[in-house]
């Protein structure tokens, strides 16, 4: 059989394949820790389920809208408003089935083939996939090290921008480094979308995990209400991940070719888990406080043992379920300095899974430090702490 050309140019969630190998590993008998795969452990809250069970049981089981249940595409709106001080209505929103499609979307509905698109590099691996997969040039910037955290290089991303520049992903928060834009980065980018005339996905997925601080968006600056398509997910805030529900926002001429992919590729989004995310939005808040603070308790224990190890240095981030500490100096002395080596060792001698800097795309030029990447949203606090101690001991016996 003769595949298509332009499938050699899709890329893939290479988390995905480390979780088949862990399972591998765990098939064996062997423990596992899965701190590769941002998936969840914690149950969707009950009122959700409630909600979507009985509008199944009331016949919501035929097709609904291209674009979703309007009373959802009102309620999100509204809920966005609130929290990003933007005046959107049901015409901006168009329910996914997930976040993820979101991406591919946004790039069929505004980039030619032969445009460049900025994304970021390390970033989530689907960006670069689906640009090249669509005909585009994929061009990526990077994160720099300061005072010990990570930040959007966006001098390199100004210098890389050319007249064949059209759109800029931006992920923020940003996943895998934790990393979130001040209000100054978010108005330089803005300045440089509106200087430049470039279209903006403003990739939210980590927007309503928050510990402490205040939640900021790319679409609230002036002037990016017009260029900006955010990528909303239910999937985390809302612990169901495997339901998979989203929405693409934004201005509605992009939000009227969203909704004509939408009718060419699944119809619409499963019709009764629609109104388990309203009942969500709408409904008792309480379970949604309950999920963020079951992830702070984990991503504290987490970032202490892991700061706990000689030679480790971890930024803990005040958002999304990720830590990407700085392994440089404790894999040198473990003699484990290249990425894949380090991986296996690790699982093998441990079992502790974890995805490397290289899972979210290749090391750029300016890079040469060493990080890991630590979802903890997939296991309870004693299993966390099992895991990294694990590690710790480990790396202590690789060094004497
Ligand atoms: N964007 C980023 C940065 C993500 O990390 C993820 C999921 O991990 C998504 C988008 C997609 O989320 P969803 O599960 O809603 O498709």
């Amino acid at each position: 059989m003769q595949i298509a050309e332009r499938v050699c140019r899709l890329g893939t969630e290479t988390a995905f394949s480390v979780s088949a190998e862990a399972a591998a590993f765990a098939s064996s008998g062997k423990t596992v820790y899965p701190f590769h795969l941002g998936d969840m452990n914690i149950p969707t809250p009950g009122n959700i389920a409630e909600a979507a069970i009985k509008a199944m049981m009331d016949g919501k089981t035929g097709y609904c809208p291209p674009c979703g249940i309007v009373e959802l595409r009102e309620a999100l709106a509204a809920d966005v408003n609130a929290s990003h001080n933007t005046s959107y209505s049901a015409a901006n929103v168009a329910i996914q089935p997930g976040g993820k499609p979101v991406i591919g979307k946004f790039i069929l509905a505004l980039m030619n083939a032969g445009d460049e698109v900025l994304y970021p590099n390390p970033g989530y691996p689907i960006y670069e996939s689906q640009i090249e997969f669509h005909g585009g040039r994929a061009v990526p910037y990077g994160y720099l090290q300061r005072d010990g955290e990570l930040r959007p290089d966006i001098d390199a991303m100004a210098r890389r921008i050319t007249p064949r520049t059209r759109l800029l992903i931006v992920n923020d928060p940003h996943n895998p480094t934790g990393a979130a834009c001040t209000q100054e980065e978010l108005e330089r980018l803005a300045e440089l979308a509106i200087e430049h005339d470039l279209y903006v996905l403003a990739d939210e997925a980590y927007f309503d995990i928050r510990y402490e601080g205040t939640r900021k968006s790319l679409a609230s600056v002036p002037g990016m209400l017009e260029r900006c398509v955010i990528l909303y997910t239910f999937s985390k805030k809302f612990a169901m991940t495997g339901w998979r529900l989203g929405a693409a926002i934004g201005p509605k001429d992009v939000i009227d070719v969203i909704a004509t992919l939408n009718v060419n590729d699944e119809s619409c989004s499963n019709h009764f888990a629609q109104y388990g995310v309203l009942e969500g939005l709408t409904g008792d808040q309480s379970p949604v406080r309950g999920i963020i603070e079951t992830l702070r308790q984990r991503r504290d224990t987490a970032s202490r043992l892991l700061n706990a190890i000689p030679g480790v240095h971890c930024f803990t981030p005040q958002t999304t379920f990720y830590l990407f500490p700085d392994v440089t100096e404790a894999m040198q002395k473990a003699s484990l300095t290249d990425y894949e080596r380090m991986r296996l060792t690790i699982l093998q001698e441990t079992g502790v899974s974890v995805c490397t800097r290289l899972h979210f795309g290749r090391a750029l030029a300016h890079e040469d430090r060493l990080y890991l990447r630590f979802a903890y949203s997939g296991m309870d606090v004693p299993d966390i702490a099992e895991g990294i101690a694990g590690l710790a001991h480990f790396l202590e016996m690789r060094d004497s």
